[in-house]
């Protein structure tokens, strides 16, 4: 079977080209097809850092291995391995938390064996931000309902193949009512399939308190694109760093492998970079494949491995410095004495696509327009701008002002401080037509500059839209 490979940037042909050299010795029966991506593809005019040649083999394949990838300083360019997962609808990021025996970790001893999926696509990731008035910048968010199934249901069916029995789903639906709130409640539907595996929730920030105090508390952690990404890294750190992380990026038809670090430039050519997050990238993309045998025998040759290459000096046993080449040595002895039988090649077949997918939950049965909030920019104080706009006429009437979410119309507080960038909601109890929100933006465009709108929906009877701070 063949696979695509980039070597990547930085350190990224060091630890890879061990990686491949311990696959050889292991007997990993694949095929290694070479592809270009990263910093050159970009600096060589290909903003995406994805060459023609690689897309077409990463199409066909439906799996990528990949070193990891510098994004070019300045010049607005996006990272490669973002739009790599974007591009090919890896939509879980699922990284696995091991402790070694050996590695100086924060949980010491203790042993720990974690997974935590991120939602990979959606969140802040999509980077829609633009500036609103010269002080204030505004990035969207967006939760969507099947991004959130399909990323909980892969949650679920990972935690049903390995036999876990607690899936924890972590969020922030206390303060972003609508968005996490709307991750959290896919999470239950979807656990109701799942009975036999217990689902609870944790509130982010204490999820970062619990995981310092007690990580074996959790099992299985699933999480939004951006806290994911945060708390992630700090379960990276409970085993000994980022050295220590590896990662699957799972799609529907094309999945990528890689190590959470990045290209370690102040390490480059030195012999000093650690493979092992590669090593354990790989042997997660040899179990993806049904190479199970070939994953295990490497993963036990990892463990002896940095058991001798971690002496501690609480035993007399000064910590060497780690030496790529050492590393690669060990590695190969140690599956020298590894003998692998000859199973079947694994088949993987590649759900080939030739346009995108329309992922579209039932249409709701009731979908009403309550009014629109309009965003404006404006120097006034509060009490001014909200006369300006109560001489606009009309049947949709003013009923809130905010500032920087805060409510400062038709009550505020003096100790608000305010920004040159208001939100005016118009509602009615009528349902109203989009022809009457467009008059009223043109209305309060007449008096002020616009920065943008989004319309109040009832959605089934529940509101669609969330109150101001302070609102009542
Ligand atoms: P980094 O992960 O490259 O380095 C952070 C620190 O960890 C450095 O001190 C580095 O030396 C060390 N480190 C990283 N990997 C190591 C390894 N295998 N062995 C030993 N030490 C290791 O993060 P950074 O410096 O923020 O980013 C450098 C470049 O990498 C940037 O261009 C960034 O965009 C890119 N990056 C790529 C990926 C990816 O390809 N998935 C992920 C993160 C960062």
């Amino acid at each position: 079977m063949k696979i695509s490979v980039a070597m990547g940037d930085g350190i990224g042909p060091e630890i890879m080209g061990t990686v491949l050299r311990v696959f050889e010795k292991a007997s990993v029966p694949l095929e290694y097809e070479l592809v270009e991506m990263g910093k050159e593809v970009v600096l060589s005019g290909e903003q995406t850092g994805i060459s023609a040649s690689a897309r077409q083999s990463v199409e066909s394949s439906g799996i990528l291995f990949k070193g990891p990838m510098e994004t070019p300083q300045g010049g607005g360019y996006k990272s490669v391995n973002v739009t790599a997962r974007k591009l090919w609808g890896a939509f879980a990021n699922k990284r696995v938390y091991r402790s070694f025996p050996g590695v100086p970790a924060p949980i010491g001893s203790r042993h720990l064996d974690l997974t935590m999926v991120r939602e990979n696509i959606e969140d802040t990731y999509g980077a829609v931000e633009h500036m609103q008035t010269h002080d204030v910048a505004q990035c969207r968010r967006f939760i969507t309902r099947p991004g959130s199934e399909q990323v909980h249901r892969y949650t679920f069916e990972m935690a049903a193949r390995k036999g876990a029995r607690h899936v924890t789903c972590a969020h922030k639906a206390n303060i972003m009512k609508l968005t996490d709130g709307l991750f959290l409640e896919v999470f239950y539907d979807v656990a109701k399939d799942y009975p036999e595996i217990e689902a609870d929730d944790v509130i982010v920030d204490a999820l970062a308190m619990r995981l310092v105090l007690d990580p074996s508390e959790f099992e299985v952690i699933v999480l939004p694109n951006l806290q994911g990404d945060i708390l992630t890294d700090l379960a990276a750190g409970l085993v000994g760093g980022l050295a220590y992380a590896p990662s699957a990026n799972i799609g529907d038809g094309i999945c990528i492998f890689e190590a959470v670090h990045g290209t370690a430039p102040d390490m480059v050519g030195q012999d000093l970079a650690n493979p092992s997050a590669l090593v354990l990238s790989g042997t997660m993309m040899l179990r993806h494949l049904g190479l199970v045998p070939h994953a295990t025998a490497i993963e036990k040759a990892l463990e002896q491995t940095l058991r001798s290459m971690h002496k501690r000096p609480d035993l007399g046993q000064p910590i060497p410095v780690f030496r790529t080449s050492v590393f690669e040595e060990k590695m190969l002895d140690q599956l020298d004495a590894v003998h692998i039988p000859e199973g079947e090649l694994p088949r993987m077949e590649v759900l080939r696509r030739t346009e995108p997918k329309m992922r579209i939950s039932p249409t709701p049965e009731h979908t009403v327009l309550r009014g629109v909030d309009v965003f404006l920019e404006s120097g006034l104080p509060p009490k001014l701008v909200e006369a300006q706009l109560n001489e606009i006429g009309g049947w949709l009437k003013l009923t809130m002002i905010s500032n920087r979410g805060t409510q400062v119309a038709p009550t505020g507080s003096a100790y608000t401080d305010c920004v040159n960038h208001y939100r005016a909601r118009f509602e009615t109890q009528q349902p109203v037509s989009q022809e009457s929100i467009m008059s009223q933006l043109a209305a309060v465009g007449e008096r002020f500059q616009l920065c943008g709108a989004e319309w109040l929906r009832e959605i089934d009877g529940k509101q669609g839209y969330s109150l101001a701070q302070g609102q009542s």
